[in-house]
């Protein structure tokens, strides 16, 4: 099963061919990797380097952003050729796609901690957390995000600490009604849906979000569900 019907290399987003495993050494960090992918153009990248290029971009574009709707925010980033269609870096990305939209909507945040520490709990999140522990890292990226904004720890009280577990338990209440198999995308506009919903309800903070989203990655989903999908567009 591959991840991602149209892979595409992370230098510059084109289509990579797919070949018979063959050993590359990474221009990036020099490494000697096995693929079974190749960019037209030659471009060699191995998992490791793609991975911080990922996470580079996440920074890139949240730091810098004036979006107040993480939704806008997110699709920049998955838009940018280092992510792949399913890639654990969702796990990041929807928890600090929702801090710049926090920060850019008035809500208080120690931005660059905040960002690193979103990052570092929501990759906690394992690579298919969805299937294999019935965890989603998209569900879980909110919860992250949720618990740095509001100060929350495992010795919080009452709300504070039930809060955090409350959006999480609504993200994989809603991911779940909808069914699988897995879509990072799917399941990461779901999510933040709901977090921009009890964010305002909550704290009062008020991000923007669509009404309606129109998915654009589903000719790059090998498993998309297309019709089942609340943002599936017939094309
Ligand atoms: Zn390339
Ligand atoms: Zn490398």
């Amino acid at each position: 099963m591959s991840d991602d019907k149209h892979r595409r290399c992370p230098v510059c987003g084109d289509p990579l061919d797919k070949v018979r495993i063959v050993k590359n050494v990474c221009d990036v960090c020099g490494k000697e990797f096995s693929s079974e992918d190749v960019c037209r153009k030659g471009h060699k990248v191995c998992p490791e380097c793609r991975a911080s290029m990922t996470v580079d971009t996440i920074d890139r574009i949240c730091t810098s952003t004036k979006s107040r709707n993480p939704y806008e925010i997110l699709v920049e980033i998955i838009s940018e050729p280092p992510m792949r269609m399913h890639d654990v870096r969702h796990h990041m990305a929807v928890g600090s796609a929702l801090l710049a939209a926090y920060r850019n909507s008035g809500g208080a945040a120690d931005f660059d901690n905040a960002l690193k520490e979103i990052q570092k709990r929501g990759g906690s999140a394992p690579p298919g957390a969805c299937g294999f522990i019935g965890n989603c890292g998209a569900a879980v990226s909110t919860g992250a995000f949720y618990s740095v904004v509001t100060e929350a720890s495992p010795y919080s009280k009452g709300p504070q600490w039930g809060d955090p577990n409350l959006l999480t338990g609504k993200c994989l209440i809603a991911m779940s009604e909808v069914g699988g198999p897995r879509c990072c995308k799917r399941n990461s506009f779901i999510a933040m849906g709901i977090a921009v919903e009890q964010v305002k309800e909550k704290l009062g903070i008020a991000m923007e979000y669509p009404e309606k989203i129109e998915c654009g990655f589903s000719d790059r989903n090998e498993e998309c569900i297309e019709e089942r999908c609340p943002f599936y567009v017939k094309k």
